[in-house]
């Protein structure tokens, strides 16, 4: 590697964010910042200024600029606020720009980048899921790369990394089955918030924990994956595997499978794609591969989450469908953490979302696929 690659990270202070800081922690010879952005959690934002002095924050929600800016004076760090300024910084030229804000709010800066043909490490999957058919296209004809975070899609990447397209017969996401997995459909109509916020393996954002709960999160990643790999519905799939050892497994057609394994920490896809195209060191824990290691399979019960058999039809469908699943999903999944609705209604919401439609807006623009979301939020 030439010299210290510059990085914006963009959702800073969120779980992928605050991994992603702890890699560049860890390798402060490698990396510099040149922006770091939060929504409203100022204190974290400015903590976090003050420890990798980067050329700028900002921070989305402007009636946090005054506070934030108080806490930085003096430090020579541009302070910014609101939508157009995340955009705007979101063009400016780094090495590699992370993509950690939760939900289709990541969109408009990824968008930016994108067009700006920019590096991307690609977590936020609401993007793709949203505007994959846009997002692929663009980033095409602009020169930009989209290095996938998503711990399955970067499994896939790596798996794909010296392989011929042509030769792929399936490619297989897996997952762990969330905190549910064992229960019976009865059991779940009335989990509380906590026990779907307690993943068994993953430490993550609420929004993504309990997509993961409703394996929502699973059906998402298949869109997501759809996108990046080119693949069509019939080529894709997602098993249980509740060590989440395995990310993910790409069959070939002379019958040969490759699998990525790596323990269950957001640091090994990331520090991946901080690396790419070499490998950081890597200071964490890892397999004791001189103890028994157990790898189970099981095929996804579609009924039991309802939330995946619904994603999964959407999957090769029209990009309406999807950005109505994901506009219906963002909300349900908001008005289950606010304690408004019952776990079981995640998948109610969406299901007569998507039945519903849409008023006829076809999602052939940036502007349009923004204005078909919401107006399914605001329905
Ligand atoms: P978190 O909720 O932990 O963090 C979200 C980040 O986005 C925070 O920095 C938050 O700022 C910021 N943010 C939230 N809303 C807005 C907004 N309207 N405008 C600008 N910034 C905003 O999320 P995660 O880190 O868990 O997830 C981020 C993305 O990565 C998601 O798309 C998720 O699906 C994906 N992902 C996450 C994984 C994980 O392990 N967490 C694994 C794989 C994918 P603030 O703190 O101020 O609210």
């Amino acid at each position: 590697m030439m010299g210290k690659k510059r990085l914006s990270v963009f959702g800073a202070t969120g779980s992928v964010g605050s991994s992603t800081l702890s890699l560049i922690r860890e390798h402060p010879d490698k990396f510099a910042l040149h922006a770091l952005s939060a929504n409203s959690d100022y204190h974290s934002l400015a903590q976090l200024a003050q420890e990798f002095q980067p050329s700028c924050v900002v921070i989305a929600d402007e009636a946090f600029y005054t506070p934030l800016s108080e806490r930085l004076s003096g430090l020579g760090i541009t302070v910014l606020a609101g939508q157009k300024a995340l955009e705007e910084v979101a063009t400016q030229k780094v090495d590699l720009l992370v993509a950690a804000i939760v939900g289709l709010a990541g969109l408009a800066p990824v968008w930016r980048a994108v067009e700006a043909g920019q590096n991307i490490a690609l977590a936020n999957k609401e993007t793709l899921v949203a505007a994959g058919h846009l997002i692929m296209p663009a980033a095409e004809k602009n020169g930009a790369t989209l290095l996938p975070i998503d711990s399955e899609h970067n499994a896939i990447f790596q798996c794909l990394r010296y392989e011929n397209q042509a030769d792929i017969k399936k490619i297989i996401l897996t997952a762990s089955g969330g905190p549910f997995r064992e229960m019976s459909i009865a059991e779940m109509q009335n989990v509380t918030i906590e026990q779907a916020l307690l993943h068994p393996n993953w430490s993550m954002g609420p929004k993504v924990t309990i997509d993961s709960a409703t394996m929502m999160n699973k059906g998402l990643e298949l869109i997501e994956a759809a996108w990046l790999f080119d693949r069509g519905a019939e080529k894709l799939d997602a098993i249980i595997h509740p060590q989440s050892s395995i990310h993910g497994l790409v069959g070939f057609k002379d019958g040969s499978w490759l699998a990525q394994l790596g323990i269950a920490d957001m640091r090994v896809p990331i520090s991946y794609a901080l690396g790419w195209p070499d490998r950081l060191g890597w200071q964490g824990q890892d397999f004791d591969f001189s103890q028994a290691l157990q790898l189970d399979f099981a095929p996804i019960d579609g009924q039991k989450f309802p939330c995946f058999s619904l994603a999964k039809q959407v999957l090769g469908q029209s990009a309406e469908q999807a950005i109505i699943l994901n506009a219906a999903n963002e909300m349900a999944v908001a008005q289950f953490l606010a304690g408004e609705i019952g776990f079981a209604d995640i998948s109610t919401i969406v299901e007569r979302a998507l039945a519903a439609g849409d008023s006829g807006i076809k999602a052939h623009s940036y502007e349009a696929v923004i204005a078909l979301d919401r107006e399914i939020r605001q329905r």
